[in-house]
């Protein structure tokens, strides 16, 4: 069977597809992801120059915690690459002014220049294509190959990424069963009469202050929810940077993005400055620093199509339509969170290797979607019987 395989979406799903694929040794590979930058997607990382010094902040995912034996195996692998490193926090929840450290979290992880430094290890064990914005897609049912945009023919097609991206991608390439459970509707709550995948939306300001907030924590997922402050982290502290500035990432929660949403490539200058001074009000409340010292920084992020708020329900972990050769992988197969879209991209390699090797099952492929279950920025899955202990460095 041959092996030449396109995979659209160089998040941590659509690079961990790649790289265990080439791992079982298809070795034709490429990945292609719309990232000007950096691949990465969800799961990246900004520098920026603050009075002649530069910053990285993590402007989506800020860390990641590990309760799946087949994800364990891929942070071992980017912890002896020097890629992740354990965050020692403190972590935990903030309400009316008070921070409780989160007892359930055995162990957190964060990527060791931030969190693009997870996505970097993994590209560079991929062929990537970037940037690379897939606009079309059809299958030649003779041929049994897939055309991908100007990109020429493949033998299989791993759709990795969601939204409406993806659902415009899909509608008329001839995968219908793949194509409907790709359809999206963009919310803040979950309607369970609406049996499609649900997308919430997320502002991000990321903000460095001349001097040192001085509070005991370094990242607080919020429960006062009339707040619109959903998380807030010190990246300076997270990612050990030196300099005088404190750069903090905050979140806000989904009722606020979708209060808010505006488009997310064009954001109104007049939008902007109302996102900050808000969420800095919020800010100032919640640590209950009634003086914020003064702000030297500040760049707002929108992600319009952030977290999903139901997951597929089925055991597959992905979606494989093993006639048309084409499958989707991505955390809203598993879960909302790094481990669901890494877990599902190394789930989806297999399923691929298995069918070159003549299984030619195809996932479940029915509309089915149970609550996501979690109100968090992603989840963060703890397994109390699995204290992850990643191998030392190699020397
Ligand atoms: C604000 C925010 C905070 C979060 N915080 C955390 C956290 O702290 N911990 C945690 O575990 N999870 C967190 N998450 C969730 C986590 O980031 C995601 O679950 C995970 O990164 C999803 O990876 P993915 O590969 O499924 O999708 P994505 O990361 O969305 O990757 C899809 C990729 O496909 C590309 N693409 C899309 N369309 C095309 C096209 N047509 N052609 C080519 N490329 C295309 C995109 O540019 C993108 O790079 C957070 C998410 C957000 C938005």
């Amino acid at each position: 069977m041959p092996g030449r395989v396109a995979v659209v979406g160089g998040g941590i799903s659509g690079l961990v597809c790649a790289a265990r694929l080439g791992q079982l040794g298809v070795s034709d590979v490429t990945v292609f992801d719309t990232g000007k930058h950096a691949c990465g997607g969800r799961c990246s990382s900004r520098t920026e120059t603050i009075a002649g010094q530069e910053y990285v902040f993590d402007h989506s995912a800020q860390y990641f915690t590990v309760s799946d034996p087949r994800f364990a195996k891929i942070v071992s692998s980017l912890h002896s690459q020097g890629a992740v490193k354990v965050w020692s926090g403190p972590v935990g929840h903030l309400k009316a002014g008070r921070f409780e450290k989160d007892l359930n979290l055995t162990q957190a992880f964060v990527g060791s220049q931030g969190m693009r430094s997870v996505s970097e290890c993994l590209t560079r064990m991929c062929r990537v294509h970037r940037p690379g914005w897939v606009g079309h897609v059809a299958f030649d049912s003779m041929a049994k190959k897939w055309k991908v945009d100007k990109y020429g023919f493949f033998d299989y097609l791993v759709v990795a990424h969601n939204g409406k991206c993806a659902d415009r991608l899909m509608a008329n390439s001839g995968a219908d069963d793949i194509h409907q459970l790709l359809r999206v509707r963009f919310s803040d709550k979950l309607n369970p009469r609406d049996a499609r995948m649900h997308l919430n939306s997320l502002w991000v300001l990321m903000v460095g202050f001349k001097s040192s907030l001085g509070l005991p924590y370094e990242g607080a997922h919020v429960a006062d929810t009339q707040e619109p402050i959903l998380w807030l982290c010190n990246n300076s502290a997270k990612l050990g940077q030196k300099g005088p500035v404190e750069c903090w990432t905050v979140t806000s929660n989904a009722a606020f993005g979708t209060a808010n949403k505006v488009p997310q490539e064009n954001i109104p200058p007049g939008k902007e400055k109302e996102i900050v001074k808000t969420l800095l009000a919020s800010l100032s409340r919640i640590t209950g620093l009634k003086a914020l010292p003064e702000v030297c920084f500040t760049r707002v992020q929108l992600w319009g199509a952030a977290l999903p708020l139901n997951v597929y329900s089925s055991k597959d972990d992905c979606l494989f339509d093993a006639l048309r050769q084409v499958g989707v992988c991505g955390d809203w197969l598993v879960s909302p969170c790094i481990q669901g879209a890494a877990v599902s991209g190394m789930v989806m390699a297999e399923k691929i290797k298995a069918h070159m090797s003549g299984d030619s099952r195809s996932t479940e492929l029915r509309p089915q979607f149970e609550p996501a279950g979690s109100d968090a920025i992603g989840a963060f899955p703890v397994n109390p019987r699995m204290l992850f202990q990643p191998k030392a460095k190699a020397s």
